[in-house]
């Protein structure tokens, strides 16, 4: 069997504490079983040349990590992963603040990590890497001679060519895609803008639905939507319930139904869109006054980048406005926190709200919306209320699909979900938590890793069999 090696911007290194993350969930088991080793960022920024790659072992993992410099810091992270492969890949061109400089920076960085990675790999290991932060990776290690089978998982959107043709220097970028075996997806339409890109901007040859030709070898696209621990989840928000976190909350309320929406402070989230749609929901439907609570928890993350702080400010004036014009001396309809809140504070949240409030703009999956309705009580379940940008719309069908520009559209779904019958509540529910269960966390390294394994078929036989058809 081989050694798996992972290979992601952070980290997640067990201190016996915090809870793991979602990666760190799905991955560690194939880690374990491999003997493996992830490498990464330490998440340390240094004045200095960093030192030598630390290895820490744990549990047979070995967690190798680097520490970053200052410049690569900010040109590779603040720079170009966040200042413009981030809103790009999020279809938001207006955002993109590109220069050279920063480009050059995600370039070195991504060798840098190529030359520590050397020390580390053999032969026969297979290596899966994350994210966007990394998608040169393959090529930097290709040049330096490795012939391993390598995989890349991208957890954000992927947007059409017309987007991704909008990036300076994307000739660099997009098609060194084409040095990994394997290419997954969150969703069909991200791997088919990724297979249009190669077909139309690089005129690869297609050798399959899924496969092309790339500098003698075949790279493949592959659609693995991320899931969640849907049964452990589920129990995680019943126990929940019962602490006196979540019943200081539900008394909080008296009696009010409440909304939740639970998202980082992103431009992505829509924040500012959807808390328009509920001031329209408060203008159009007054019944509704006095009786629902929206309780917004919004971490901030990024805040050192522009476009953070100008959305932290609109999201600050638009609750002002809202609770200043429709507030009562006994009534806030909008409570916003910044505070960030456990995964057992959220799930008895989700469980005790009657709707689930998910509009993102765009969004490559939205772990949110299915934590929502894993933590849902099956006999008497919340209303997820869904952007369809958000992937997690794909699986989550019986959640009512809303556009989050149309802001009318989401105030009428907030009604329609307020006023929903038991029996409607109860099917919807079923459908989206029968989904999650199809798609659950615990099988989707398994399913990546077990295609990746799979024999790439040679090109030759693949012309020849595209020849035939
Ligand atoms: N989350 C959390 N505490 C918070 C807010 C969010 O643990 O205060 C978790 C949430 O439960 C979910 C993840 O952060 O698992 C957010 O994932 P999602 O895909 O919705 O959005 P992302 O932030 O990755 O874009």
């Amino acid at each position: 069997m081989s050694r798996l090696v992972i290979v992601s911007n952070r980290v997640g290194i067990p201190d016996g504490t915090a809870r793991a993350g979602g990666l760190e969930v799905a991955i560690r088991p194939a880690l374990k079983k491999s003997g493996g080793v992830w490498f990464g960022w330490s998440g340390k920024v240094t004045d200095d040349t960093p030192e030598p790659a630390k290895t820490v072992v744990k549990e047979d993992v070995a967690y190798v990590t680097v520490d970053l410099q200052k410049d690569d810091y900010e040109e590779f992270y603040n720079g170009f992963a966040n200042r413009v492969l981030w809103p790009i890949l999020h279809y938001r061109l207006d955002l993109a603040e590109f220069n050279r400089r920063d480009l050059s920076g995600y370039f070195r960085v991504n060798e840098f990590f190529a030359d520590n990675l050397a020390s580390v790999l053999r032969p026969d290991d297979v290596i899966w890497v994350h994210d966007y932060h990394l998608m040169p990776l393959a090529r930097a290690l290709r040049e330096r001679g490795h012939k391993n089978k390598i995989g890349f998982f991208i957890h954000i959107p992927f947007p059409p060519p017309e987007f991704l043709t909008a990036l300076p220097n994307h000739e660099r970028l997009i098609p060194a895609l084409g040095h990994y075996d394997l290419v997954g997806f969150q969703t069909e339409t991200d791997a088919n803008n990724f297979s249009r890109y190669l077909s139309t901007e690089i005129n690869l040859r297609r050798l399959g639905n899924d496969s092309f030709e790339y500098d003698g070898r075949v790279v493949r696209a592959g659609v693995f939507p991320v899931g969640v621990e849907t049964e452990a989840f589920a129990k995680l928000a019943r126990r929940a319930m019962d602490t006196p976190f979540v019943r200081d909350v539900v008394e909080s309320l008296s009696g009010r139904a409440m909304i939740i929406g639970v998202d980082r402070l992103d431009y992505s989230k829509g924040i500012p869109d959807r808390m328009n749609a509920f001031e329209r929901f408060l203008t159009n439907f007054p019944d509704w006054h006095n009786a629902v609570t929206y309780l917004q928890i919004t971490p901030r993350s990024r805040s050192d980048i522009q476009e953070y702080a100008d959305i932290a400010r609109q999201v600050g004036e638009t609750v002002g406005r809202i609770n200043g014009n429709f507030g009562e001396a006994s009534w806030t309809p909008l409570r916003y926190i910044n505070k960030a809140h456990s995964r057992t504070a959220l799930a008895g949240l989700y469980r005790a709200a009657r709707v689930g409030l998910v509009t993102p703009l765009r969004d490559g999956m939205n772990l949110v919306a299915k934590e929502y309705v894993a933590a849902q009580d099956p006999d008497d379940p919340g209303v997820l209320v869904l952007s369809r940008f958000a992937g997690a719309a794909r699986e989550c069908t019986a959640a009512l699909l809303v556009n989050p520009y149309d802001h009318e559209g989401v105030a009428i779904a907030i009604d329609r979900a307020l006023s929903m019958s038991l029996r409607e509540r109860r099917q919807r529910h079923a459908v989206n938590y029968k989904a999650l269960l199809q798609n659950d966390l615990s099988q989707w390294a398994e399913r990546f890793l077990e295609t990746l394994d799979q024999p790439p078929v040679t090109v030759r036989q693949s012309i020849r069999a595209a020849i035939c058809r």
